[in-house]
């Protein structure tokens, strides 16, 4: 019998808006877990202070493409129907999880659905707004949208929410510290 370490795949998703990235940055400084962040591929571009290979491996369609016809995807989606393809990279997952980590993938409903089909046992999380109303309150605060792309986000987000109910925990983010110390506690549990 191996007595190797064995790793855990934690898929967090949620409406863009919905905080979940704050969230997740408390979540990996409160919990006390080896937790470790896949970095995911995108097409998209930049925005303003982001860095590639920490907030995405930014890449053009034509290595996105080579990339996914070499297989070298666990899953891969285009996101939000405008083009813009995101993908989980095998080498962000497999090493880790064989090394014992706690891997945490930030990605859409539609990319959770393909990664339990390789990995039942992953931990979902789905991280929700207050309402609607609020996630379109935070998302236009955030500013960094057209209105044409903010409303595809929102349809998104519609069609996210009445998905949520296909993960095994949902968290509300009605407050940043109750949120942050509830999810910290389901995952040590
Ligand atoms: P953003 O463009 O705001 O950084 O991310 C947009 C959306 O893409 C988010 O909802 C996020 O969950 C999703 N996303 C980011 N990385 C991946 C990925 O690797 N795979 C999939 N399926 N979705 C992703």
């Amino acid at each position: 019998m191996s007595d190797a370490p064995r790793g855990q795949l934690i898929v967090v998703s949620g409406p863009s808006g919905a905080g979940k990235t704050t969230l997740l940055k408390r979540m990996f400084s409160d919990s006390g877990l080896p937790l470790e962040l896949s970095v995911s591929a995108t097409t998209r571009s930049p925005r303003p202070g982001e860095v590639d290979g920490v907030d995405y491996h930014f890449l053009t369609p034509d290595e996105f493409e080579r990339r996914r016809q070499a297989g070298d995807f666990l899953e891969c989606f285009e996101v939000f129907g405008r083009g813009d393809w995101y993908g989980t990279l095998q080498s962000e997952v497999a090493p880790r999880l064989a090394a014992g980590k706690w891997v945490v993938l930030e990605i859409d409903v539609q990319g959770t659905l393909a990664v339990l089909r390789h990995y039942p046992d992953a931990v979902t999380i789905f991280i929700a707004p207050i309402s609607p109303e609020d996630l379109e309150l935070r998302l236009r605060l955030r500013g960094t949208e057209t209105e044409a792309a903010l409303q595809k986000r929102l349809a998104t987000a519609r069609r996210e929410l009445e998905q949520a109910h296909l993960y095994r925990h949902r968290v509300t983010n009605d407050d940043l510290d109750r949120a942050a110390a509830e999810l910290c506690s389901l995952l040590r549990s």
